[in-house]
């Protein structure tokens, strides 16, 4: 059994009446994360986001949220998606350069949470994510409370805050089951879930996620095939997608 650590930083701010935005993936991280926030911020003072990929990410996802959230779920999405974003550029985004991430997902939470606070008359926001240090070395150098000075201005102030920052992987699980919850289907096999093909995707996930979702398989080494770049690389060799899973595609 875990507790939240909550630090002073954020208690003032729940009561200056800051609006919390829960950045909600779907995933197991952001579904402990918002259990938790739940216990120590006022119901209204929360509201529950999600960032559409599309069909990129796993279906039934957004119904997951509702099922398992007490806020209204509100959904954003970029003018554009992924495989549309790839093709134009001819290559795919690498870790290195998350394209994908800054512009479907932060973009549009950003621009929802400007347009939400103004709404409201409301001038502190407190941006939620669901990461945690265990889940990177990257990840671990991490601040988990920051000031956000791209999005302050005079007129607002906008901090991210990481409240799973040092949670383990079971502790994460056990806040689910503590809260009479299941995690999304795909965890019976998934070690993480976002989109079905994720560029920093395990192995494992990539295999699990061709197999259920063989079409949406099919347009990812097609458009590898298309546009001459891949995903991966095998040291610093290239491999495609097919290569990479081992799982061929029928008729291919
Ligand atoms: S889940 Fe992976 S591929 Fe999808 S937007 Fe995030 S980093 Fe990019």
């Amino acid at each position: 059994m875990t507790s939240l650590f909550v630090p002073d930083e954020i208690k003032d701010l729940i009561k200056q009446g800051a609006i919390f935005y829960i950045s909600h993936s779907g995933g197991k991280d952001s579904q402990a994360m918002y259990s938790e926030v739940c216990k120590v911020v006022p119901h209204d003072q929360i509201v529950v986001v999600h960032a559409d990929l599309g069909r990129v990410e796993w279906s039934g996802v957004q119904d997951h949220i509702r099922n398992t959230v007490h806020h209204v779920l509100n959904v954003v999405r970029a003018g554009k998606d992924l495989l549309g974003m790839v093709k134009a550029r001819g290559m795919w985004p690498s870790a290195a350069y998350r394209q994908c991430t800054s512009d479907l997902k932060r973009g549009p939470l950003f621009k929802f949470i400007r347009a939400d606070l103004k709404r409201r008359g409301a001038t502190i926001a407190v941006n939620c994510m669901g990461l945690r240090a265990q889940e990177s070395n990257a990840r671990s150098k991490k601040n988990p409370f920051s000031f956000n000075k791209m999005q302050s201005c005079g007129t607002r102030t906008v901090y991210d805050w990481l409240p799973i920052f040092n949670h383990s992987t079971e502790e994460v699980f056990q806040i689910i089951a503590d809260a009479g919850q299941k995690p999304f289907w795909a965890y019976e096999k998934n070690e993480r879930l976002s989109c079905v093909f994720c560029i920093m995707g395990s192995l494992n996930d990539l295999r699990h996620g061709a197999e259920r979702n063989p079409e949406l398989y099919r347009e990812y080494v097609e458009l590898e095939k298309e546009i001459g770049h891949t995903i991966f690389t095998k040291g610093k060799t290239p491999i495609y997608l097919e290569d990479y899973t081992g799982i061929k595609l029928e008729g291919g």
